[in-house]
């Protein structure tokens, strides 16, 4: 039987119905949730990004914020921006688009941001809260991940997981995210000899590594669930994901598409943390 597709289009929309309520909740009180999105050169891709980001808290009911820079913006400038912003109470999340023009130093960026309005989850105090279990704000696309999990039913509690790919945004905090969940988790990387070896054992997969076609058929435990976090471009230029989508879904369980899987969810997870850091901040 053919895999059950994970809607992330259709759970984004959920999430992003009560990102409203709470928003509007909190703005009848006297504290409209607002988001800064800083972007530096003219990065295609990141300006696309940073205006679906913009897009999803008007929807939402969010106040929302884009300052663009020129490339050649200093750090120095960027760092006083940002301490502007930490200060404005008006702005409860920040957002650097990455990648930053070659100059600028993206941890000092990263870390410069306020803990309080680290809404990426990026910030070594942040990976440090998430690695300790501490309230504290999740990266969004692996906290999607795991949003899409929770909605199938899937209870990871003992389960075999295995994440390929070991970056500090997606694959590290996905593996720790699946371990808090009780499942026993196995990271890949590039330097994996046979990364079959271990998804064929797995009841979960999630995919980050930015290959296309990587994980094939023969790879996949029937009836397991797949995560397809990567973004990628097929020969004929159209979205594809990590995933031989066609392939796999003949055989697991569960498996998210690309696009519409992770890819919306990272977005609501953005808007989730910047609703958070605004009821934190009105406390
Ligand atoms: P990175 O390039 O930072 O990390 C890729 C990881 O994959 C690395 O750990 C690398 O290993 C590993 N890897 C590369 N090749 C292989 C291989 N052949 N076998 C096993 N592991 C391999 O990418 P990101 O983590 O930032 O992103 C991963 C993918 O997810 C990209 O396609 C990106 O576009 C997509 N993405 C999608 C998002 C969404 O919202 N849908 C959000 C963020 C990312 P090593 O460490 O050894 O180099």
């Amino acid at each position: 039987m053919p895999a059950q597709i994970i809607d992330g289009n259709a759970l984004s929309r959920q999430i992003r119905a009560e990102v409203a309520q709470r928003a509007a909740a909190l703005t009848a009180r006297g504290t409209r949730p607002g988001l800064a999105v800083v972007l530096v050169g003219e990065d295609p891709a990141s300006q696309v990004y940073v205006r679906n980001k913009v897009k999803a808290c008007e929807e939402s009911g969010l106040h929302s914020v884009l300052e663009r820079y020129p490339a050649t913006l200093s750090e120095a400038e960027l760092l006083e921006r940002i301490d502007a912003l930490n200060l404005d109470p008006a702005i409860h999340g920040i957002l650097v688009q990455m990648p930053l023009p070659r100059h600028i130093n993206p941890h000092r960026v990263i870390e410069a941001i306020s803990t309080r309005k680290d809404v990426d989850g990026y910030s070594t105090l942040s990976a440090g809260e998430l690695m300790t279990q501490l309230p504290g704000f999740r990266p969004c696309t692996p906290y999607g991940c795991m949003k899409l999990i929770e909605s199938t039913g899937f209870d990871l509690r003992g389960k075999h997981a295995v994440v390929i790919g070991r970056s500090n945004t997606v694959g590290k905090p996905m593996a720790l995210l699946l371990l808090q969940a009780n499942a026993t988790v196995t990271v890949c990387h590039s330097a994996t000899p046979d990364l079959g070896l271990h998804t064929r054992q797995a009841d979960v997969v999630v995919a980050a590594a930015g290959r296309r076609d990587m994980l094939t058929a023969d790879m996949v435990k029937p009836g397991a669930l797949v995560i397809d976090v990567g973004i990628n471009r097929n020969d004929a230029g159209k979205l594809c994901g990590d995933v031989d989508f066609a392939g796999v879904s003949q055989v697991a369980g569960w498996i998210t598409p690309v696009p519409g899987g992770v890819g919306p969810m990272t977005i609501a997870m953005l808007l989730v943390n910047t609703v958070e850091a605004a009821e934190r901040a009105a406390r």
